[in-house]
């Protein structure tokens, strides 16, 4: 039987695991040193057939910024429209654009490339890197995704796989799949709580381990926190030294703000292994007299944490509100596991010094436990069709009634799968199909609502005597979004979940 390749497919960095038939754990080997795969993809020409994938592709982010794309997943499933791609989108140096379907897609060399095929690119180029590994292909795959994604996201995330040729046999959250990692190290009865602190989001869970099985209690986190914010802040403090120092500001410049950055993902990695840093970005301005400056400033672990801190802080306040979810306090938690590249800078472990044990990065690799976790549950569904896993919504599923009133019809933390409904009073009984509207509504740091779609009550619904129809919605172990109308007689139909344009 061919094994199920788990692949994580994340905001900065991809990597991917399995286990071979006699069931040792095997990682997708990228290069001799390295088992991550960077999700940079950059396009040489407009043959977007030649594009490169990694680390070749991330030398290009200097030399050819335009055409090299990174930190695209922070867009995919998000409508062009929304207010976070607004605000977001302006610090790339290439170009995202409305693609025809509402979606946020790449402009390169004047073509569009929807950002699912962006993501499809990253997905096949581990998927055959794995294949050349592993000796034979892979046809089926479990991915990953932010316990924060929305239906949309996991969607795209989704439909990238299967471009790249993949069944999906499941959709796991991230600290789900890393407690899954965790829950297979450590045997005994243990109450965790998933600290992921990665790329693009954060995310925190806690979680119930009993004998290998894992029970998801509560889950939480920010959908708009990730190193790259720590990058973004720091490159803001050098845009600022270079206003205060030299009198010159470059933040109205794309491709430079890109380079300061990258400097400051440079220089934020250094620190967490040393004390000072020493930070040059060469040509980020010319003066008047046509001389070019430089930035050049000497960075140390605590001006960086100064910047930074106020982010950590958000990360502490999240768990703070999982942990009162699951009505539970940081001495209850046995065990804190930190996962995620970010989890590495020493400020992130020291603010998290009242939890009693955190993770070592001998325990749970901060970069591979999602990939390998996502293998672990490969192996439970291939080997038992059961999971050893129970997972929960992130955000709750609502609709809005006709009259603009909201109704929440899955709760937050709801296990998956589940069934919900709610009556549908008092629909307007005009002719035309009436439209309701379903979204997600992120936790309280959001911006906007993530609309889902909508669905069509036809008028026989509407206007048939003493027949109040309920909205039911399911969510399946794979979190797929399905509609159904009920009614009380056994009538029933399946509603078509139309995707809302503006
Ligand atoms: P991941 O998505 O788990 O690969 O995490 C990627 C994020 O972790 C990026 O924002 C990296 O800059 C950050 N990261 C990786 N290594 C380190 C490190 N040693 N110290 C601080 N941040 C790091």
């Amino acid at each position: 039987m061919q094994p199920v390749l788990g692949i994580d497919f994340g905001t900065t960095n991809t990597s991917a695991a399995w286990f071979d038939a006699s069931g040792k754990l095997r990682v997708v080997q990228v290069t001799d040193k390295s088992a991550v795969l960077p999700s940079v993809v950059w396009f040489p020409s407009a043959d977007a057939s030649k594009c490169l994938v990694g680390q070749a592709a991330k030398t290009q982010l200097v030399d050819d910024a335009k055409h090299t794309l990174f930190g695209t997943k922070r867009f995919l499933g998000r409508r062009f429209e929304s207010e976070y791609v607004a605000a977001h989108k302006g610090r790339f140096a290439f170009d995202l654009v409305e693609g025809s379907d509402g979606y946020t897609a790449a402009l390169i060399y004047g073509q569009m490339i929807p950002l699912v095929d962006v993501a499809s690119i990253v997905i096949k180029d581990i998927v055959a890197r794995a294949t050349r590994t592993a000796g034979h292909p892979f046809t089926e795959c479990v991915m990953t995704v932010p316990a924060h994604a929305s239906v949309r996201q996991r969607d795209a995330v989704r439909r990238a796989a299967q471009q790249a040729g993949m069944t999906v046999r499941a959709m796991v959250n991230e600290p789900t799949a890393a407690a899954l990692f965790y829950a297979n190290l450590r045997s005994p009865q243990q109450t965790v709580l998933i600290f992921d602190l990665g790329g693009g989001t954060f995310d925190a869970t806690v979680l119930r381990v009993e004998n290998r099985v894992v029970k998801v209690l509560a889950t939480g986190g920010d959908a708009f926190l990730g190193g790259a914010d720590f990058d973004e802040r720091l490159a803001d403090s050098f845009a600022s030294h270079l206003e205060n120092t030299v009198g010159v500001s470059v933040r109205e410049n794309r491709t430079v703000m890109q380079r300061l950055a990258l400097a400051a993902e440079y220089a934020k990695v250094q620190l967490s292994r040393q004390e000072a840093v020493e930070v040059r970005v060469p040509v980020v301005a010319q003066r008047d007299d046509g001389g070019f400056i430089d930035l050049k400033l000497t960075l140390s672990r605590a001006e960086l944490d100064g910047v930074v801190t106020p982010l950590v802080e958000r990360c502490v306040s999240a768990c703070d509100d999982v942990l009162a979810r699951a009505k539970l306090t940081a001495a209850d938690i046995d065990e804190l596991v930190l996962v995620g590249g970010q989890t590495r800078m020493p400020l992130v472990r020291t603010r998290l010094s009242h939890f009693s044990r955190l993770s070592s990065e001998k325990d749970v690799h901060p970069e591979l436990g999602v990939a390998v976790g996502a293998a672990i549950l490969g192996r439970n569904l291939s080997r038992t069709k059961s999971s050893g896993l129970s997972d929960v919504v992130a955000m709750p599923i609502s609709v809005m009634l006709p009259g603009g009133r909201s109704v929440e019809v899955i709760a937050p933390n709801t296990p998956v799968p589940c069934v919900k409904s709610i009556p549908l009073e008092g629909l307007p009984t005009w002719s035309n199909p009436v439209p309701l509207l379903l979204f997600e509504s992120l936790d309280q740091t959001a911006v906007d609502r993530e609309i889902i779609g909508s669905v069509h009550i036809s008028e026989e619904w509407r206007t048939t005597p003493n027949l109040t129809p309920s909205l039911e919605l399911t969510v399946g172990q794979d979190f797929a979004l399905s509609a159904r109308l009920v009614a009380p007689g056994g009538m029933q139909t399946q509603l078509q979940i139309v995707d809302y344009r503006r």
